[in-house]
């Protein structure tokens, strides 16, 4: 049985995210997704709202387990005997924090490999901050978020509005 984790901050999920768990999914027997919390993080959403919006999102897909954590993410892998992490590379500019974080990850518990799946063509672009930027300016943001995550986005930026 061979598990991996898709740590991120989700704030909200997108499509480019969404692309990454459905294909890593088929890798491996089962796939956590798991919705960090990192009490230095400035969210828009709660951990709570992220969790949610996740779900929802993966819910089609049977080997996914969606679950929260706020510790160090090789304390999670320990606890869950999870070998893998998985993170999506978009451009040369993720690439540094990626190796970086790949690299330190590996130091404190050794064995853990860090996969880097390639973003989609169509989600090169895509970033849980443009979505909320266009959206903050009442833009379209309906391609890049499912219908159950723009609702909620657009709530949230109604609330901010008033
Ligand atoms: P974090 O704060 O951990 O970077 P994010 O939610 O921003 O959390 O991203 C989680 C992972 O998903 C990262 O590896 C990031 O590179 C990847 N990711 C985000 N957007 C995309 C996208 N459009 N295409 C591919 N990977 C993406």
């Amino acid at each position: 049985m061979v598990r991996a984790i898709y740590p991120g901050s989700f704030d909200p999920i997108t499509y480019g995210h969404i692309d990454i768990a459905r294909r890593a999914s088929t890798l491996f027997d089962e796939l956590y997704v798991v919705v960090m919390e990192n009490k230095k993080k400035n969210y828009t959403f709660t951990v709570e709202e992220r969790v949610e919006m996740v779900k929802e999102c993966l819910k089609d897909i049977p080997n996914i387990h969606v679950d929260t954590f706020s510790g160090l993410l090789v304390e999670y892998t320990a606890q869950k005997n999870i070998d893998v992490v998985i993170r999506g590379l978009r451009a040369v500019t993720d690439f540094e924090y990626e190796l970086q974080m790949a690299l330190a990850n590996k130091e404190i518990r050794n064995g853990v490999e860090t996969i880097f799946l390639m973003t989609d063509k169509n989600y090169s672009f895509l970033s849980s901050s443009l979505v909320k930027e266009v959206a903050s300016f009442g833009g379209k943001i309906s391609q890049w978020v499912p219908e159950f995550v723009e609702i909620m986005v657009r709530k949230k930026y109604e609330k901010h509005a008033k």
